[in-house]
């Protein structure tokens, strides 16, 4: 069988090398009679990232690499990288360890025993109080909201069988999420925990406002509840604006006129008008959604790619590259 691992990378020159050697020594006592490549994808790195990768597919025949145009995210070079996988089965793993290369062995085990994905749950040690507590109640109300179950601690480590990964690459959306991609698609699953572990070398390439946009994406590019539950909301405002009118009407029928009322009206109106913003905003976003998939862009462009060609022993394979891209060549 052979075994294809998915590396998204976007400036991680500090962690490749260590990272390929991690991986690479694993393989070597533990490939299980399975033989494998190793795919980066270098997601528009504007560090020497491109070089490492030119490096090691020299050193390694096993090490093909495809370098997108610019930094298009991870969910466009996972993408990319599923694509061009060959493996009869992919393990999607990111470049800076947090995805520790040993549990390969174990998600191969698992798949042998017919399931199609294999997802890896990381535990939350090491994490901040406040993300732990973010992430749960964020979980907590994504499933709500959501057709498909996404699970707290289960990320894009997974290992995905040939009809999965076809099942996956088919999705034509560019507003991806993959979580709720792997997710929808379905087949036999299985999970397994592992012990969390902190990035080596390099930071995060999240940001608070990324984790929630990416966190308001997933919501929103997955169904229409949003939509549903703007609604329920405004009938329920409606409601309560008709019983409060009526309870107005009353009591000036009991009581006679009572004039002052400027505090209440005053926070009526804003307040409505915070709840149609809100609303705009979220039929808003389903509006931007359709604008990006009307244009039906491509979810990345690719700048050069290399797969080694059987070559003579001693002799650099030469990198193939992509047609129509003159930049790839410098
Ligand atoms: N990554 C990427 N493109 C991006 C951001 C990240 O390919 O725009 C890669 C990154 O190189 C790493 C993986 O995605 O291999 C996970 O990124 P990171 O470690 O920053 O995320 P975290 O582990 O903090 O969720
Ligand atoms: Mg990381």
């Amino acid at each position: 069988m052979l075994i294809s691992v998915v590396v998204p990378c976007y400036n991680e020159q500090a962690v490749l090398a260590h990272f390929h050697r991690r991986l690479r020594d694993h393989v070597a006592t533990a490939s299980g009679g399975h033989s494998h490549e190793f795919l980066f994808v270098d997601d528009g790195s504007t560090d020497g990232t491109l070089a490492v990768l030119r490096r090691l597919a020299a050193d390694d025949t096993r090490v093909r690499f495809l370098s997108l145009s610019r930094n298009f995210g991870k969910e466009a070079a996972m993408l990319a990288g599923l694509r061009a996988a060959a493996g009869d089965a992919v393990v999607v793993m990111d470049a800076d360890l947090q995805h520790p290369p040993e549990l390969l062995t174990r998600m191969v085990e698992l798949h042998a025993q017919g399931y199609d994905q294999v997802l890896a749950r990381r535990t939350r040690t090491g994490d901040g109080m406040l993300r732990t507590l973010t992430a749960r109640s964020y979980y907590r109300l994504v499933n709500r909201f959501m057709d498909v179950e996404i699970v707290d601690g289960v990320g894009d480590f997974r290992l995905l069988s040939r009809r999965a990964v076809d099942a996956v690459s088919s999705l034509t959306e560019s507003n991806r999420f993959s979580k709720g991609l792997f997710a929808w698609i379905g087949f036999p699953s299985t999970t397994f925990t592992y012990e969390n572990a902190v990035r080596e070398h390099g930071t995060s390439k999240w940001r608070l406002s990324g984790l929630v946009d990416y966190g308001v994406s997933g919501v929103v590019s997955f169904n229409t509840r949003p939509l549903r539950a703007a609604l329920h909301l405004g009938l329920v405002l409606l409601l309560g604006a008709t019983g409060y009118a009526l309870w107005i009407v009353l009591s000036v029928l009991v009581r006679g006129v009572v004039t002052p009322g400027y505090a209440t009206l005053l926070t009526a109106v804003t307040a409505l008008a915070g709840v149609h913003m809100v609303m705009i905003a979220v039929v808003g976003e389903y509006v931007g959604r359709i604008f990006h998939e009307v244009k039906g862009r491509p979810p990345y462009v690719l700048k050069e790619t290399h797969t080694p060609c059987p070559s003579p022993p001693g002799t650099a394979p030469a990198p193939v590259l992509s047609p129509g891209a003159p930049e790839a060549t410098r």
